[in-house]
């Protein structure tokens, strides 16, 4: 879902993409490409830039950018193979432009798709999407502005170029396996993590990118997290890791494919449980896959015209003394239940959740 230039491209994409099987849907338009955005940044005034930005800062879903980053980042505008404009913190594209480099003595060649966006970019493509197809939609759509990883210019999503050619779709990319291990492999000795891992997506609230890095500038740093196999959040102690058991039970009507994207997508949605541990989740079977409960989430989204449904339980533990929360403080909660739905083109969404 990369390398798209207008703003009704995004729209489209967004509408048409949900099935991204890598990504949570709740927030496609984080993997847009900037390419629309064009406008020169304004220089902050050299009073702030004194004080350095902190490469260590977490931004996600529950942790917006910090007020007075903008004020104090210092970027660059770069051009990629493609012809588009890609800004990116200083210190992160050298360290970047290093990596690059070492990639190409293996015969590795990549660009930058797409990496700062600023807030007002983001409310821009958010207004759109309300304007277009109403609030309810663009909220489920487009990635919350000021609570994107790509705002801190420390985010870049890269694409490949092999034998010469871009290869810049998600779905394109991912099937290089080999060639992103040997990436991720030099990431740290440039201070860079690999951000959103493969069964993280409860903690870092987005499937697997084996393209978006972060730059966290201290290369010990970075070893430590990778070595470790940690997210960001779960190295500054801002999530509790652990395992998540996951039972798939067994169904005559979902492969096991269906149901593990349709849990990504559960996982990505639990990440907005600021605090909560999730302790499992579970598929809760066939016989919830009827005509009723079909009828039921299509009465909750009716432009969707879902055609599959189904249900899964999770159990977890709330945090302590948690304000403007639904959730009881400190509780165990059990067989809380979670509806997804699709339709025969898109990927699965959460349509329904509660007690
Ligand atoms: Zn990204």
């Amino acid at each position: 879902m990369k390398k798209i230039k207008a703003l009704a491209a995004i729209a489209l994409a967004a509408v048409m993409t949900a099935s991204v099987f890598t990504g949570c849907s709740g927030s496609s338009a984080d993997n847009k490409s900037t390419g629309a955005t064009g406008a020169a940044k304004a220089e902050a005034p050299d009073t702030t830039k004194s004080e350095p930005i902190d490469y260590m800062v977490l931004v996600n879903k529950t942790n917006p950018l910090p007020d007075t980053w903008e004020d104090k980042l210092e970027t660059i505008h770069t051009t990629n193979s493609i012809g588009d404009t890609v800004e990116v913190e200083k210190k992160a594209y050298d360290a970047y432009l290093n990596l690059k480099q070492d990639l190409v003595s293996h015969g590795i060649h990549v660009d930058l798709d797409s990496a700062r966006r600023s807030v007002k970019e983001q409310q821009k493509i958010m207004d759109d999407f309300t304007k277009k197809y109403g609030a309810e939609y663009a909220a489920k759509t487009v990635a919350k502005p000021g609570y994107s990883e790509h705002h801190t210019g420390l985010a870049l999503d890269l694409y490949l170029i092999i034998d010469g050619k871009d290869v810049v779709e998600n779905e394109d990319m991912i099937k290089y396996k080999k060639i992103w291990a040997e990436i991720h492999k030099k990431l740290a000795k440039y201070g860079f993590i690999l951000r959103y891992l493969e069964g993280k997506e409860h903690i870092t609230g987005y499937g697997y990118e084996p393209w978006h890095i972060r730059y966290v500038e201290n290369g010990y740093i970075a070893k430590n997290i990778k070595s470790k196999g940690l997210t960001l959040e779960e190295y500054l102690g801002k999530a509790k890791g652990g395992k998540v058991d996951i039972d798939y039970g067994t169904s005559s009507i979902y492969s096991k494919k269906d149901l593990e994207d349709a849990v990504i997508q559960l996982k990505c949605d639990f990440a907005n449980f600021e605090g909560c541990k999730l302790h499992n989740i579970r598929y809760a079977g066939d016989s919830e896959v009827n005509d009723a409960n079909l009828k039921w989430v299509n009465e909750k989204n009716p432009d969707a015209k879902y055609t599959k449904v189904a249900k899964f339980l999770t159990d977890f533990k709330s945090p302590k003394g948690k304000k403007n929360s639904t959730l009881e403080s400190n509780h165990e909660y059990k067989d809380y239940q979670w509806w997804l739905a699709r339709t025969d083109k898109d990927g699965w969404e959460v349509v329904s959740k509660g007690y």
